[in-house]
């Protein structure tokens, strides 16, 4: 039985209006529970605790935030079918995508929980004093990094376990001793509560502070101005649509102490298709980019939306590849009504715009009654491409578009009007991709992870992934949302100049009481 009620520092809030309930994508119909979304003395409660509680949690060692994790691991695997009925139910992904969701959950939990045990991230240097130096003495000079304190996440609506409440932005910010509050998304509260709850026994379990863990239920345009604007509040975690990051980032750049927003948004993932590779191999290209658009209902932020193709004599194959293969994708239900009715009107106007073609949709209908969109491939030229901006904005959702080029110089003028992007990607025979440096160097540009011969869905997660880009990929292109790298986002560097032995953090002391590797005097030890 689901409580409906949001959970702040491991208790039931009791504000009760105004509520709402979830309509399942699967068959509209509303699912049982309602759900009470946070009043403005509830939003401060969490954010007044999670502050309080980052006291205690940023003194915790690493062992402990470590043992937290997998216990939060260990509780989301034993809620079991429950977890997996509700999330089908809420988001109409199938259960095997959700179970497979909820294996990258708890394997990130556990790959956090490494890290925060090795205390790598502390990234301890220390340049040792020299009296004598002439003409000024040399300080002890030591830095160390240090938790920001409570960050705030936004849950995706398209990741409902592995981008939500306890996804890697959760367990980034936690492994390294800072506190969170989410805010569910709307369209899957039922499982965020289960996740939330599963966290609350976690933070039970472990004998933390219960602060260091709060969940919001409610809608954003209400709860995002207060989160942002919260004086406690030091970081925001986000992803979603453009228009909501940003409102956001301007929400925290507006505050009296402006606070650093990681907003992961929108991409076209623009993906080109060398002439060589055209001729050699345009129907196996053709499917892998085909499947790549149309899994999990396109809804992925690096589907492959916009695909760049020489207009040489081997497009027609790869273009009636691309058809057949558009066609046959069976229509996906969509993620939610809100989703859907995007989608419905990208339709509306790309499909009115005499710029574009429609070269194919999935052939079954979608039926409306399980908020179903069909696959959809349409094609235009690079000049019409760039003479209307209209057909730049992502398309969340089954479709691509294909744009015939005529030379290198069209390509470099696309990828410049559409600015920042996750992921580009080049398909390209050997000799060519040789011949491609400029090329490749120019998407290195653009986008926060080239892709050689193959398709951006499909994120590998590890110490070398990026994922983000430059605006408006992401708010700063600096970081990644996915992989350990991410846990960047939410530590700063501190250094402290002559200070006594004792009063030092244990990472930064002659003794070395953790036991890890430190750049001395620019030597690693
Ligand atoms: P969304 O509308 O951006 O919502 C994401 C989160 O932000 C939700 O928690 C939402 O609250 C909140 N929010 C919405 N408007 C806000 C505002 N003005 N201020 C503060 N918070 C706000 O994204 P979505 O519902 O997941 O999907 C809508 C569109 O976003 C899609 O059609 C797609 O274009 C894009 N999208 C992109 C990605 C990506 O990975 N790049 C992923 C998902 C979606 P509520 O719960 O009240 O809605």
């Amino acid at each position: 039985m689901l409580h409906g009620h949001s959970l702040i520092a491991g208790r039931h809030a009791t504000g009760d209006e105004p509520r709402f309930r979830v309509i399942s994508p699967l068959d509209r119909l509303p699912l049982p529970g309602e759900f009470a979304t946070a009043t403005g003395t509830e939003v401060d409660e969490a954010l007044r605790t999670a502050k309080e509680a980052f006291v205690h949690f940023r003194e915790t060692d690493g062992e402990t935030r470590a043992t937290f994790l997998e216990t939060i691991a260990a509780e989301i695997l034993a809620l079991g079918d429950e977890l997996l009925d509700r999330a089908r139910r809420e988001t109409g992904l199938t259960r095997e995508r959700l179970e497979s969701e909820r294996a990258r959950t708890v394997g990130h939990l556990k790959m956090f929980a490494r890290i925060a045990r090795d205390n790598s991230w502390l990234d301890a240097r220390i340049e040792t004093a020299q009296p004598d130096r002439r003409p000024f003495p040399k300080p002890d000079l030591r830095r160390v990094m240090q938790p920001i304190g409570p960050v705030v996440v936004f849950g995706a609506s398209n990741f409902p376990l592995a981008y939500s409440v306890a996804g890697g932005d959760t367990a980034s910010a936690l492994a390294t001793g800072n506190p969170v509050v989410v805010k569910a998304h709307e369209a899957h509260p039922g499982t965020s509560e289960l996740i939330g709850e599963a966290i609350a026994a976690a933070v039970r379990k472990t004998g933390l502070p219960a602060g260091v863990f709060s969940l919001l239920q409610g809608d954003g345009r209400t709860l995002g101005p207060w989160l942002a604007k919260h004086p406690a509040t030091r970081a925001i975690a986000f992803t979603g649509s453009l228009a909501a990051g940003r409102a956001l980032f301007d929400a925290a750049a507006s505050r009296p102490d402006p606070i650093p927003v990681f907003a992961e948004m929108g991409s076209l993932n623009p993906v080109i298709v060398l002439p060589g590779a055209l001729g050699s191999r345009a129907k196996e290209i053709a499917t892998l980019l085909a499947n790549s658009a149309t899994s999990g209902g396109g809804q992925f932020c690096t589907k492959p939306g916009l695909i760049l193709a020489h207009d040489t004599d081997a497009l027609t194959e790869f273009r009636q590849s691309l058809k057949r293969a558009f066609a046959a994708a069976a229509p996906a239900t969509l993620l939610h009504a809100g989703i859907a009715t995007n989608f419905d009107r990208a339709g509306d106007q790309l499909g009115a715009n005499p710029a574009l073609r429609t070269l194919a949709t999935s052939t079954e209908p979608a039926d409306p009654n399980a908020t179903q969109a069909r696959a959809w491939l349409a094609e235009t030229t690079g000049a019409a491409f760039l003479a209307h901006p209209e057909l730049r904005h992502e398309v969340f959702g089954p479709f691509a578009l294909l744009v015939t080029v005529r030379s290198p110089e069209e390509i470099e003028a696309i990828l410049e009007t559409i600015g920042g992007q996750i992921t580009a990607s080049v398909f390209g025979e050997e000799n060519e991709l040789v011949a491609s440096a400029r090329l490749i160097r120019r998407l290195g540009e653009s986008a926060g992870r080239v892709i050689v011969n193959g398709v951006p869905t499909g994120v590998e997660v590890g110490p070398a992934t990026q994922h983000g880009g430059p605006w408006p990929a992401s708010t700063d292109v600096r970081f990644t949302s996915v992989g350990t790298a991410a846990l960047e986002r939410f530590v700063r560097p501190v250094a402290y100049q002559n200070c006594p032995q004792a009063l030092l953090p244990p990472a930064l002391r002659d003794d070395n009481p953790l036991g890890i590797s430190r750049l001395i005097d620019g030597m690693r030890k």
